[in-house]
This record gives C-alpha cells, sequence and structure tokens, in this order.
C-alpha cells in the first residue's frame, strides 16, 4: 500500500464509523476493522481525528477575466493551493462564454489556463450570455460540462439573457439532459436600485445592500421555477441569499420540481452591518449580504434539508483592486475570498453551534455537490475504488482566522477575527498528501481536469 490511515473517525453522508484506511495507487483499497492487516510506505494514525472525503466547491471563481482582462487576485496555482489547505480537493470553475464568441473555443482555453496551474481537480460550468452557438452545448456535453450557468441580471456586462431566450435556452438544456445554473436577480429592479442611490447621492457599501433588494431575487427565482417548470429543465439556483428565495425553493421541492439550490458562508456569518465595519468595502460581492432574520432562515432551510450544498463563489480582489474605500459602491469589483475558511467555518457553525449531524455537513459540502454535478462517486464519497481524495481533520484544534495564518493571495480576509474550533490538519488527493500540519508538502500541480457525467435521469 502508498498509504495507511489508521484509528480515525469516518465519516461520509451516510455515518460516522471508526476504520482504518489503505490507499493504493490514488484510490481507497480498503477500509477495514483490524489495524494491522496492512502495511504501508507511510502511515499517518489519525486517532481522535475525522476522515472527511474532500470537500467539492462547486462555485470558484479563480483568475477571473472580465471583458479580456485578468482581474481576480487568485491564479488557478494560488487558488487551488489556498483550497488544499482547507480541506477542498475538487473545485468547479466558470468559463464564461462572451457575448457573440463561441463557449466551446472560451472553454477550450479555459481548460488550457487552468491544467498548467492546478494543484487539486477541477471541472468547468459554461456560462451562456446569448443564444449563439447553442448547437455547442452537445459538443461541450461531449467535453465533460454537464451544468450551464446564466445570469438574469448584469445587462450592464452583456451577461443576461432575456426571458424568451430563457425559456429557449431551458429546452435546449431539457433536451440534452444537462443542468441549468442561474444566478437570479432581477436585472430592472437592480438597476433601477442602483441608478436610485446614485441620485440620492447613497455611494457608501450599506448602500449596496439596499439597491439589490430582496424583491429583485424573489422575482428572478419565481420566474426561473414558472420555466422550468413549462420546460421541465432541471435547476439549480446559485447563491440564495434571502428567506424568501429558500421558500421558494422549498415549495419547488414540495411540488416535486427537479430543482436544488446552494447557499454560501458569508450569507450565514456575515449580514449588512459588514458594510458598515471599518473597510466595509472589501465585503461587497451579489447579491449582497442581507439581514439577521435571512442568515436564520437560511440555517433553518439547511436543516430541513431545503438547501442542497454550501458552496463559497470564492473571488478575490485585493484592496487596490476593490479601489481602497475610494470608489462609489457600484464601481466596487464584488468578490470575496472563502475557499480555505469554508470548512472550518461551517463545522464551527453547523456543528459546534447548531448542534447538526455531522453526516449532514459532508452532504452539504462534498457529497451533494459531487452528484448534482457528476463526479459522484469518484467525488464525495469515501467508498472502496474510488479516488483517495481525503481531509484529516482535528476537532479539537482552536484558531483565530487572520490573514496571515492563511494561503490566499491577499492581506483581507471577511471573517478576520472569528474563533472557530476544529481545523483541517492534511489534504490528500488522489492518495498524494497535499498539505500537512500547515504545510504545503505535495506536489503543486497534481490536479486533472474532470470530465462530469449528466445526472438528469
Ligand atoms: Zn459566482
Amino acid at each position: 500500500m502508498d498509504l495507511i490511515i489508521k484509528n480515525g473517525s469516518l465519516v461520509d453522508s451516510v455515518g460516522v464509523y471508526r476504520a482504518n484506511l489503505a490507499i493504493n495507487k490514488g484510490k481507497i483499497e480498503a477500509i477495514y476493522s483490524n489495524p494491522d492487516r496492512f502495511s504501508a510506505e507511510k502511515t499517518i494514525d489519525a486517532e481522535g481525528k475525522y476522515i472527511f472525503p474532500g470537500v467539492v466547491d462547486s462555485h470558484v471563481h479563480f483568475q477571473l477575466q472580465d471583458l479580456g482582462k485578468e482581474i481576480s487576485t487568485d491564479s488557478f496555482a494560488s487558488g487551488t493551493q489556498a483550497a488544499a489547505f482547507g480541506g477542498c480537493t475538487t473545485i468547479i470553475d466558470f468559463a464564461d462564454q462572451t457575448r457573440g464568441a463561441s463557449p466551446l473555443k472560451g472553454f477550450l482555453e479555459r481548460q488550457k489556463v487552468a491544467n498548467s496551474q492546478v494543484a487539486i481537480d477541477y471541472g468547468l460550468h459554461v456560462s451562456k450570455t446569448d443564444l449563439e452557438f447553442l448547437d455547442e452545448i452537445i459538443a461541450l456535453i461531449n467535453e465533460g460540462v454537464s451544468s450551464f450557468k446564466f445570469f438574469t441580471t448584469y445587462s450592464w456586462r452583456n451577461l443576461d439573457l432575456h426571458d424568451s431566450e430563457l425559456i429557449k435556452f431551458f429546452s435546449v438544456i431539457r433536451k440534452n439532459r444537462a443542468l441549468a445554473m442561474g444566478h437570479l436577480e432581477n436585472d430592472s429592479i437592480v438597476q433601477q436600485g442602483i441608478q436610485q442611490m446614485i441620485d440620492e447621492g447613497k455611494l457608501d457599501p450599506i448602500h449596496h445592500a439596499e439597491s439589490r433588494p430582496h424583491i429583485a431575487e424573489e422575482e428572478a427565482i419565481q420566474k426561473a421555477l414558472l420555466f422550468v417548470q413549462k420546460t421541465k429543465a432541471k435547476l439549480h439556483i446559485a447563491h440564495i441569499t434571502t428567506k424568501e428565495g429558500s421558500d421558494l425553493l422549498r415549495t419547488a421541492k414540495q411540488q416535486d420540481m427537479r430543482v436544488t439550490g446552494e447557499t454560501c458562508p458569508h450569507y450565514l456569518l456575515l449580514n449588512e452591518k459588514a458594510y458598515m465595519a471599518e473597510d466595509g468595502y472589501l465585503n461587497l460581492m451579489s447579491p449582497p449580504l442581507r439581514y439577521a432574520k435571512d442568515q436564520q432562515a437560511l440555517v433553518n432551510r439547511i436543516k430541513d434539508g431545503t438547501i442542497d450544498l454550501i458552496v463559497t463563489d470564492h473571488c478575490e480582489f485585493s484592496r487596490k483592486s476593490k479601489g481602497n474605500g475610494n470608489l462609489p459602491f457600484y464601481k466596487v469589483l464584488n468578490g470575496i475570498p472563502g475557499i480555505e475558511t469554508s470548512l472550518p467555518l461551517m463545522y464551527d457553525l453547523l456543528i459546534n453551534k447548531y448542534k447538526m449531524d455531522i453526516t449532514k455537513l459532508i452532504t452539504l459540502m462534498s457529497t451533494n455537490p459531487a452528484k448534482l454535478f457528476g463526479l459522484y462517486p469518484q467525488k464525495g464519497s469515501l467508498q472502496v475504488n474510488t479516488d483517495a481524495d481525503l481531509v484529516i481533520f482535528d476537532p479539537s484544534i482552536e484558531k483565530t482566522i487572520r490573514p496571515e495564518i492563511l494561503h490566499h493571495n491577499i492581506d483581507w480576509n471577511p471573517y478576520s477575527g472569528m474563533k472557530v474550533k476544529g481545523w483541517p490538519i492534511a489534504t490528500i488527493l488522489r492518495g498524494q498528501i497535499l498539505c500537512e500540519n500547515g504545510e504545503f508538502i505535495g506536489p503543486k500541480k497534481a490536479g486533472k481536469f474532470l470530465a462530469r457525467q449528466l445526472t438528469y435521469q
């Protein structure tokens, strides 16, 4: 065997069980009870620790480009290395179609950029920004893209699909058994909201939240649900932020619609007060942070199984790129880091504070994203003959989050000062130890592109 991890508590989406793991040639070779059954080149004693399947973060933006210009601070290299420190072994990033250009060509270019850099495995969603090249969806599926993103807002950046386009898009998605993933905010309400703030001279970060009101999310989700009901497409709702949005998802599920939804750590841990803090401009992202009542509603919807995934929407910018606090809110680049801290933050919130079942955490952060996006059981499970992507997690380590202890490419963090109990101490990708005890000891370019399966039966 190449590696043995003994005496740990294995956690997957089904249960917690004390067992030993033997890993060979990148796969889990055996899960067994007698610790002396195998020997290996390296053995890790995980007494008192949990072994999780690696986190699958299916909503990540590294090396983000906007109108052909590279704007985010994390490259695929720095971003995936930080992800590994946080216990994440798979990401799904995006190849955004430039309106009027071939999405297949864009996908292949993005794949080339990522391939030479990634420390962990990755897939790509493709964002469709017009109805040109709809026939390329088949070629993209053959390349391993099973999910296609759309926007209902950002008309000023040429990203949105209009209502009639959406219906057509959903029909094609349905026909090809793919998954539609929506950034859902009403464009006209958002545009008008921003203009109103400008007219009234309200340019501080807090007015970002006011400019994109709850109803913008509620309306867009409602409409998308109507359209997928008519077209029978399968819909995944990205970053739900409001009580109203999560209630709509719940009702849709009660009606047996093929719909799933995600939220992010920042919508659970932060609220609009973060915009009034010092350096509040750094916390600008879209949709914006909401109120305490929304935070609680999202936790409730996680507990009752309505929300399927927790993902980070990691998209990080330096203070300088965000304007050093000198820009009106509507000119500040949107996005915050999160990939390295999501597992400890969510463990601390959902397990330590809300006493949720630990299997539920793994379901939300590893198993469900792997299943929804066509990577299961190779990712998101602990099963013999699947990829040995593992996190060893020590529930007793206490840390205060600060940018200095993290490996992101920036000097700020939205959770700075938060105390957590529980921290990933080793991350293993296909049997290779990438990080151990705070050091990156593995190969830095071991990641590979994952061709994903269609999951709409
Ligand atoms: Zn995003």
